[in-house]
């Protein structure tokens, strides 16, 4: 243990208690893989919770943040840069939205979004009572806005009462969308595949028929790509799987790579009678460096066709996962789409998580029963074929 004992103490002496973490101090990366301050080498399947996309020590994405780092870092927005309008107009074009705000993460890039449509609403008919309707397990966030939509109670009990005015549907239930609507309802928000929640993709039917309400009714369509965009599915945005778009959306996790940002975006309808000067604002927000992470990894991904591979090689892991699932009783079921897929066991998954540590694996977990798989989108056949060999040999021995 050595000094990685030492760390983990320090660490545990001074850190506000907000995480139970893993008995590991992570050094350095290379690729897909992963080296605590002892050497031993970690096949990394969790990519920093969906993260690193383009894997560890990616030549041209550190060549660009050398380069702004040594340029411009910070301006703050009252000024013009290069790299934040070039971001912009990259992002842009492979969401197809018109407008961006750039955030410093996702919880932020929510808080947008709920502003962006509220204040929409507002706009056509002044009034403090707008509802949005969000999903029950949905995950969008810890900051209050954010933590006001997120479906899950045991993450909201000690906090108070919101922001007032949710109303909670049953995730892939038409019906139960339909139910909550009023004339004062002004937004639908929920994850195209949900992540923290466990790993549940959308139906096709659900999303078009909730797609066809927000159209009838003027309501704003919200979806939450900040886990399952960036080409995690195998499409660069999830949506583009449903044949949708939404009115406002969100990103993070793998926009910037490791560098914190996110943002929210919106079709220029949408803008039009949205924020405005003053309304919304963020210090950092879209600074030089991290508008030239976005950049870099916009282009990176379009370089190594990052999402074509994606799409090759997930029904590799797909037939692993299935074989996983076949050979173990107590793994109940596999889903998801692409680079994020889940493996739901009918015990709590700790044992196995930890175990796979051990043998130089590392997973996460979503929620206490299902392990999560969101590895760096360039892993490559004998990745995968390591992983089922950790994994397989550690379910042998519980
Ligand atoms: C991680 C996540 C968020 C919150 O992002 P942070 O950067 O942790 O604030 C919001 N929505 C979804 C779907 C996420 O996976």
């Amino acid at each position: 243990m050595g000094i990685s004992k030492e760390y983990m103490d320090m660490g545990d002496s001074y850190f506000l208690h907000t995480y139970n973490r893993y008995p590991i101090v992570l050094d350095h990366g290379r690729g897909v893989n992963l080296y605590d301050a002892e050497g031993k080498e970690y096949l990394d399947f969790a990519a920093g919770i969906a993260v690193f996309a383009l894997g560890y020590g990616d030549e041209a994405y550190n060549n660009a943040l050398k380069e702004q780092i040594d340029k411009l870092i910070h301006t703050s927005n009252l000024y013009y840069n290069a790299p934040s309008a070039l971001a912009a107009k990259e992002i842009c074009r492979v969401t197809g939205m018109d407008r961006v705000f750039f955030t410093n993460s996702g919880t932020e890039a929510i808080e947008g979004a709920i502003k962006s449509a509220l204040k929409y609403a507002y706009t056509k008919a002044p009034s403090d009572e707008y509802e949005i309707i969000a999903m029950e397990h949905s995950f969008h966030g810890r900051s209050m806005g954010a933590l006001s939509v997120t479906g899950n109670p045991h993450y909201r009990e000690a906090f108070g009462t919101g922001i007032g005015h949710i109303k909670f549907a049953v995730y892939n239930d038409y019906e139960s969308v339909e139910k909550l609507v009023t004339e004062k309802t002004c937004a639908v928000i929920m994850e195209t595949l949900q992540g923290e929640g466990g790993i549940h993709p959308a139906d096709p039917e659900f999303v078009k028929k909730v797609r066809k309400l927000c159209d009838d009714r003027d309501i704003l369509l919200i979806l939450d790509e900040i886990q399952c965009g960036m080409g995690r599915t195998g499409h660069m945005f999830a949506f583009e799987e449903y044949g949708i778009k939404p009115d406002i959306m969100t990103a993070a996790k793998a926009l910037g790579c490791g560098i914190p940002v996110g943002a929210f975006l919106m079709t220029e309808r949408v803008a039009e009678k949205s924020l405005v000067p003053g309304d919304h604002g963020s210090t950092y927000g879209g600074n030089p460096l991290a508008c030239a992470a976005v950049l870099a990894v916009l282009k990176e991904f379009e370089e190594k066709d990052i999402v074509s591979h994606v799409r090759e090689l997930s029904p590799y892991l797909t037939e692993k996962l299935d074989r996983i699932k076949d050979s173990f009783d107590i793994v109940t079921d596999r889903r998801g789409m692409g680079f994020m897929q889940g493996l739901e066991f009918s015990v709590p998954v700790a044992e196995v998580i930890k175990g796979c540590q051990e043998e130089g694996l590392i997973l996460i977990s979503a929620g206490s029963s299902i392990i999560r798989f969101v590895p760096p989108l360039i892993i490559e056949k004998e990745d995968i074929d390591r992983m089922y060999e950790i994994i397989t040999k550690v379910l042998q021995k519980l």
